[in-house]
């Protein structure tokens, strides 16, 4: 039996006692003035008490009815909060995901809808560089764009995090125009700090019928889609656009499996002096040799293996080989055969707590000194925050450095050198392309050009070393000499290749300076 139950029941019973005593208090009444007389004394008697006694009773009527009924309002209250916080989220007011969900279950019974899925680009970096509470300020001003932009053309939700969804249910409403309309909200500066960010958006349209799960899906992977393009994009689902969390989910048990069966090897660009033509240091880049694909190249499985996590163990697969890798070549050809060995180092591993501990053991373990270990870092994986920022001190104290990678492509390679310990950048293969041209008849080339001249001064400046990537011709290697780089790497001068091609290197090296 519920509470509810018995509350009622005793309810009952307490009304039915009130109206028993009142109902007593008339009847002595009565009966004491028709019994007595109502002039005689003990009829007097039976007066004096019953009729306070009924008074009484009634008041006590009166203000339980009252309390009754406050009860009464405050429960309804209760329920009618209760629906709105079952309903709503808590922080920006929106629409939840299960008012969203249900909203659109009732459009598609009735007709089209289109689901607009909205996620703010970098919303994570201003949470981890700026905390929660900037970040918690970015959610509701873009809630509350969001909502002015929609208007009356739909229902603006908030399912979660940085992710939104707007459902139009009228066909007449022309989305484009809502899109154009969201985007102008939210390009602007958002929040009293004035924060400017971008936002994507994947839109998908699915006639009566549709299950709902079936369009949230089409709209997330448009989005995904707009997503991959780059920053401030918005794509419309087309049939056929991949599925990416299928395909990740795929993608990543293969990886897995592959890490287990050992399917994952190292090849190593050499690294090399420009003016003496000498290998001096390493580049570790991770192949997978798929069993029925073949070689797979990083780019198509690094993506996926940041998005499920399992960076964090080819990551360190990675680094533990190139250490047991240097530390073999160091035993061989002696202390000074190389300078830098390093692999390329994700955000993903960066945030994991234990990565410090896993470049200590795989140093201890291998017995190469830390300061021929320099980590690739690229500049959107250093920007996140101060527990990254603890993280690379650390490092920098243990001795091992760390080279800014693709520098120059960011938005903030300068002033982020003035707060991460870098000892090396590597300027972008974008600006060695062409920079052999001697007439740049680009202004593009032009600015190129005016990029690697400014690297390798303000690596002077600041006593960093700089590496120019992607050099494919004499032509470049030629040219970035005289702008004043003394180190390049590109498939000019060596392309990535098995650990077997670098010793043969390095003994051709040995031999030519004992000669
Ligand atoms: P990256 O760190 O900038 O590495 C340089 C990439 O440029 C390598 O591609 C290399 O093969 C290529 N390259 C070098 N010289 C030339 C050249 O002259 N011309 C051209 N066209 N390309 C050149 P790769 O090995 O495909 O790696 C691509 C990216 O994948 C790397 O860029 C790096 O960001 C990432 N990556 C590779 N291995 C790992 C890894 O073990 N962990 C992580 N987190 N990322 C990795
Ligand atoms: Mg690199
Ligand atoms: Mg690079």
């Amino acid at each position: 039996m519920t509470c509810g139950m018995i509350d009622h029941r005793r309810r009952w019973l307490l009304v039915l006692l009130d109206r028993l005593i009142v109902f007593g208090g008339c009847v002595t009444l009565l009966w004491g003035a028709a019994v007595f007389g109502p002039m005689t004394w003990p009829g007097r008697v039976v007066v004096l008490l019953a009729v306070p006694v009924t008074l009484l009773a009634s008041l006590r009527q009166v203000l339980g009815h009252r309390e009754n009924q406050r009860l009464l309002r405050a429960q309804r209250e209760a329920q009618r909060r209760l629906g709105y916080d079952a309903t709503h989220d808590s922080l920006t007011g929106l629409a939840n995901r299960a008012l969203f969900r249900d909203r659109l279950g009732a459009a598609l019974e009735a007709g089209p809808a289109t689901v607009v899925m909205v996620d703010l680009d970098d919303f994570t970096a201003v949470n981890d560089s700026l905390g929660h509470t900037i970040g918690d300020d970015l959610l509701v001003a873009a809630a509350e764009g969001l909502d002015e932009a929609v208007g009356g053309d739909g229902l603006a939700a908030r399912l979660g995090g940085d992710e939104f969804a707007i459902l139009v249910a009228d066909p007449a409403v022309d989305t484009d125009e809502l899109i154009g309309r969201i985007g102008a909200v939210l390009d602007g500066p958002l929040s009293e700090h004035r924060l400017l960010v971008h936002a994507s958006a994947g839109l998908a349209t699915a006639p009566a019928g549709t299950p709902l799960d079936h369009l949230m899906r089409d709209a997330d992977t448009a989005l995904f889609a707009a997503k991959q393009r780059g920053k401030d994009n918005w794509v419309r689902f087309a049939p056929g656009m991949e599925r990416p969390a299928v395909a990740d989910a795929q993608l990543g048990a293969e990886l897995r499996g592959g890490l287990e069966a050992g399917d994952f090897r190292v090849v190593y660009q050499p690294l090399v002096d420009l003016h003496h033509n000498r290998v001096i240091g390493v580049e570790a880049l991770v192949r997978w040799h798929h069993p029925a694909r073949g070689v797979i190249a990083p780019a198509e499985f690094i993506p996926v293996a940041e998005r499920t996590g399992l960076i964090v163990p080819l990551g360190r697969f990675v680094l533990r080989e190139t250490c047991r890798q240097a530390a073999a070549w160091l035993a061989e050809f002696g202390p000074g055969a190389l300078r830098k060995a390093g692999p390329n180092v994700s955000a993903r591993q960066l945030h994991d707590p234990d990565f410090v501990d896993d470049v200590r053991a795989a140093l201890a373990d291998s017995g190469m000194p830390g300061s021929l270990l320099v980590l690739e870092l690229t500049e959107s994986a250093v920007l996140r925050g101060q527990q990254v920022s603890r993280t690379l001190h650390e490092l920098h104290k243990m001795g091992v450095r760390l080279a800014l990678d693709d520098f120059g492509t960011g938005e903030s390679s300068l002033s982020l050198l003035r707060a991460f310990p870098a000892s090396i950048v590597k300027l972008d293969k974008s600006f060695v392309d062409g920079i052999e041209l001697d007439d740049p008849d680009t202004p593009e080339a032009a600015a190129r050009q005016a990029v690697a001249r400014a690297v390798i001064q303000m690596a002077g400046a600041l006593e960093l070393d700089a590496v120019a990537e992607g050099i494919e011709n004499e032509e470049q290697a030629e040219r970035l000499r005289a702008l004043g780089y003394s180190l390049g790497q590109g498939f000019h001068l060596a392309r990535p290749m098995p650990a077997e091609e670098v010793a043969r290197l390095l003994a051709a090296q040995r031999a030519v300076s004992a000669a």
